[in-house]
């Protein structure tokens, strides 16, 4: 999508916009389906990135499935044509009503839970296969927010634990089928991948059922220029070799298996924001626009870098801002940034939208949530409804005794 394309999709469809190109959603797919040369790898999209059913559907015909963190994620994938046996579940914290919810769907199942495990064990024995996600305390990245493989994390069965997964398993006669990892987000180092990887090797002498294993997600993109990004194509041909040979030793081939939510749709999406305010203070000048933390909420909750351009004004003169939203808390969204002369009614595009942008926005301030557009064929479609005023009061019940 260039500027001159996103500015009429602005237009068109008005502003707050989410708009994503579906063009480099499949390329970002293919680009990791690829890496893994001579290896038929399975990808499960992390819905919780994005879940417009359109998104969805787009990735499904590229030959994904999903992976699914709650119940309500399981519907959304089966409402857009996924099978069950194409959506991988792994809950965290839910509730055991959850679990027998999803196991009734019959999607895969993750525990990452040694009491849920027991408890699972008692009531399905050998009848409904697993998987079981470890921990193997590997640290990805720096910020711990987004990091869920270290000693503290409330993810996964810590390695440390296989005996005790093993007298379980063997008490009930669990067929576990499959072993997951997910170390978080923002992996900069595929040697700590590899790490990890050789960790679920070692464990998986302790499994004789296995058919697959689910090295999770973590891969990092470019948020800005020098950026260091997960290099795919190392991690690939790295995991691809070691993985032959882990086959070899179990003396039988398993599938390989990952969950990648960022890297398939972060890059595609922009946020189209207008600018309602240009506000002089003594120390910065402010660029005011029609969204905020409300609507993405990356930059507030995990510092992320998200790029911003002026697109409505390509030859103005480039001078320093501070992009915020116009929600009552502190909102900025980028930090003394090079804009080139922003004038109130132009149009901004934030980058790296389109993974955790929409899905984690909220109504604040009573604020709508905006539309989501798809770039197809070159042409913007709108792909969810702007929301309205009633939106925000659907499910309130008014007490009569308060009328
Ligand atoms: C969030 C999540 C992912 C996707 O992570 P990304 O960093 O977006 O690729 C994959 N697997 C699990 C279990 C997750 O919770």
């Amino acid at each position: 999508m260039d500027s001159l394309q996103l500015l009429s999709s602005a237009e068109k469809l008005g502003t707050p916009l989410y708009i994503y190109d579906a063009q480099i959603i499949q390329n970002q797919y293919k680009s990791l389906k690829n890496a893994f040369k001579g290896k038929d790898v399975k990808l499960h999209f992390a819905l919780k990135a994005l879940n417009n059913i359109n998104i969805l559907r787009l990735l499904k015909a590229e030959g994904a499935g999903l992976d699914a963190v709650s119940i309500e994620e399981i519907y959304l994938g089966l409402r857009a044509g996924f099978l069950p046996s194409d959506i991988m579940y792994t809950p965290n914290c839910v509730a055991y009503s959850e679990i027998v919810e999803a196991i009734n769907l019959g999607v895969h199942l993750n525990i990452d839970n040694l009491s849920i495990l027991e408890k699972f064990g008692n009531d399905y024995g050998s009848t409904v296969p697993c998987c079981l996600r470890l921990n193997p305390h590997i640290m990805a990245g720096g910020n711990s927010n987004i990091s869920v493989g270290h000693i503290d994390s409330k993810f996964g069965i810590s390695i440390h634990q296989l005996r005790h997964i093993e007298r379980i398993i063997q008490h009930y006669g669990i067929q576990v089928t499959g072993l997951h990892m997910h170390t978080g987000s923002d992996i900069v180092d595929a040697d700590v991948f590899i790490r990890g990887a050789e960790l679920l090797y070692e464990a998986a002498t302790f499994f004789p059922d296995l058919q697959f294993m689910d090295f999770g997600s973590g891969f990092k993109v470019g948020y800005k220029e020098g950026d260091i990004v997960t290099d795919i194509n190392k991690i690939g041909a790295k995991i691809t070799k070691s993985f032959e040979q882990f086959c070899q030793t179990y003396g039988r081939e398993l599938e390989l298996w990952f969950e990648p939510g960022k890297y398939i749709v972060s890059a595609a999406g922009k946020l189209l924001v207008q600018v309602n305010v240009v506000k002089q203070t003594t120390s910065t000048v402010f660029a005011g626009v029609n969204s905020g933390q409300n609507h993405l909420i990356r930059p507030m909750f995990y510092n992320a870098y998200h790029q911003i351009d002026n697109i409505s004004n390509p030859e103005g003169e480039q001078k320093l801002y501070s992009v915020v939203g116009y929600i009552c808390e502190s909102d900025t969204l980028g930090y003394d940034r090079l804009l080139n002369e922003v004038r109130v009614d132009d149009i901004l595009s934030i980058s790296n939208s389109g993974a955790y942008g929409f899905t984690m926005s909220n109504n604040y301030n009573a604020r709508l949530r905006p539309a989501e557009a798809l770039f197809i064929n070159g042409e913007a479609q709108l792909i969810r409804k702007r929301e309205t005023l009633e939106d925000l009061y659907r499910n309130e019940v008014e007490l009569e005794l308060l009328k």
